[in-house]
């Protein structure tokens, strides 16, 4: 009871990561933390990375769409069907 918080006495070090905008995140971790790959960046969201040359991609911007919604999208009932025979008779050995 009483006793200060561990956190504040450790050494820490400043990591800085960059998002593809350039931005620079610097977060602190604690000297014996497992300092991650990536990290979001404050500003805009975008995961960022320590190589400030080759930032991760940012991610997809699409809204959220239900797989079939998606399906329905790229192609049409046409070519499901055709698709879903060729996968039926693959599973049937016929070719
Ligand atoms: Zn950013």
């Amino acid at each position: 009871m009483g006793e200060a918080e561990r956190g504040e006495s450790a050494p820490r070090a400043r990591i800085s990561f960059w998002c593809s905008n350039g931005h620079e995140t610097q977060p602190s971790f604690a000297s014996d933390a497992t300092v991650p790959d990536t990290w979001d960046c404050t500003r805009c969201g975008f995961p960022a990375g320590q190589d400030r040359e080759n930032p991760p991609d940012p991610p997809r911007t699409e809204p959220y769409k239900t797989h079939l919604a998606y399906v329905r999208e790229r192609r049409s009932d046409e070519d499901g069907e055709a698709i879903l025979a060729e996968a039926l008779a693959k599973l049937r050995g016929e070719i």
